[in-house]
């Protein structure tokens, strides 16, 4: 392990992990960055994002976060500001301790172990996927063309004017269904419990009724369509019954990567998210969350974004503090 201690580390390479990374440069604090080993990479919504759509001036992207990041990197690398980045390429943390002296111990995926003053975890989230006939490879290369989608608010306007379903049996597939109709009106609209009973409450029912929203209950066995034309047809269910489908979302709920949070007893709440004070600080002073893993703000790249800034400013600020001169 290196003598050093350096003032922050950045534990992600995603939305909020890039943005922290670029605020605490340009801070001019020293900043160790973690992006992630491949298999972090692989597992995030980081790497699976393709168009945004609802961030001015990202249209013309391809890959709507992993393009803008590479940008951003090349040109902190190329800044004045290069040598306040200590970019740790492909390297995952695996194990994270807090020390008897108040810094923490981050060791990497390469058995490598380094020191941090502060450290500001963006490890994100993942949407559960429907298992189709044990399998979620039938879901996958819709969900690669954007026939397939989790984030109402990212994607919802796709469903303008097509005939849509939404996989879920909780609530919040229930919720997803009534929004979109209220918001687009497509052309139809049905739930999919993928054989699970539905769990919805009275008022639920009435608009979904109201609304002409359908209910299958059958487990889907199959998808149809052409992923790279790119078109969805429907799902098959295990009754023999086929569900036309031009477009889908899914609402199964979320898988959220806190494991390191968890080994160093940081508080969470009962979805798994971290709860954090104002600056995205948790109960362990110095650490700090950001982007979709922090509870309480929206899963969206520019709240990712947003509270990375609010960490890596609050940071820098008790760093300069710490550092500012004391009348005696
Ligand atoms: C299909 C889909 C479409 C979306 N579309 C939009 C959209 O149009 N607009 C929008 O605003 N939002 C969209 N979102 C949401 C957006 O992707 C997230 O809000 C955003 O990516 C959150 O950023 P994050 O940094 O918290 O997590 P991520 O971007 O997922 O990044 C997590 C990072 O953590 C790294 N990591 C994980 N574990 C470790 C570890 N142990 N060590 C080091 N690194 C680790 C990963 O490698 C990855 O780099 C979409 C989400 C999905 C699923």
């Amino acid at each position: 392990m290196e003598d050093k201690i350096y003032p922050v580390a950045v534990i992600g390479g995603g939305a909020a992990g890039v943005m922290s990374v670029l605020r605490t440069v340009l801070n001019n604090d020293e900043t160790l960055f973690f992006p992630g080993a491949p298999k972090n990479k692989k597992k995030s919504r980081a790497l699976w994002v393709a168009k945004i759509e609802n961030i001015p001036g990202f249209h013309d992207y391809k890959k709507g976060i992993v393009n803008p990041h590479k940008e951003t990197i090349s040109w902190i690398e190329a800044s004045n500001f290069k040598d306040k980045l200590h970019h740790l390429k492909n390297r995952g943390v695996e194990e994270i301790s807090k020390s008897d002296e108040g810094h923490f111990v981050l060791k990497d995926n390469k058995g490598e172990s380094y020191r941090a003053q502060y450290v500001i975890c963006c490890t994100g989230i993942m949407d559960v996927q429907p298992m189709i006939s044990g399998s979620m490879d039938p879901i996958f290369p819709y969900a690669n063309s954007q026939l397939v989608d989790y984030c109402l608010r990212c994607d919802g306007h796709h469903t303008k004017d097509k005939k849509t379903t939404v996989i879920g049996s909780g609530a919040g597939a229930a919720w997803v269904a009534i929004m979109l109709h209220e918001r687009y009106a497509p052309p139809s609209m049905t739930v999919l419990t993928h054989g699970e009973q539905p769990q919805f409450d009275e008022e639920t029912l009435f608009l979904m009724d109201e609304y002409n929203i359908k209910v299958k209950t059958g487990e889907i066995t199959g998808v149809k369509g052409d992923a790279k034309e790119p078109r969805l047809e429907g799902f098959e269910l295990e009754n023999g019954e086929f569900c036309e489908a031009e477009f889908s979302f899914v609402s199964l709920g979320s898988i959220i990567y806190n494991e390191l949070p968890k080994s160093l007893n940081v508080d969470i709440d009962k979805r798994g998210y971290i709860p954090t004070d104002k600056w995205g600080q948790t109960n362990i002073d110095g650490f700090f969350v950001a982007g979709d893993i922090r509870a309480g703000i929206k899963n969206q790249v520019y709240t990712a974004w947003d509270s990375a800034v609010d960490s890596a400013d609050n940071i820098n600020s008790k760093l300069r503090n710490a550092r500012r001169p004391k009348p005696s």
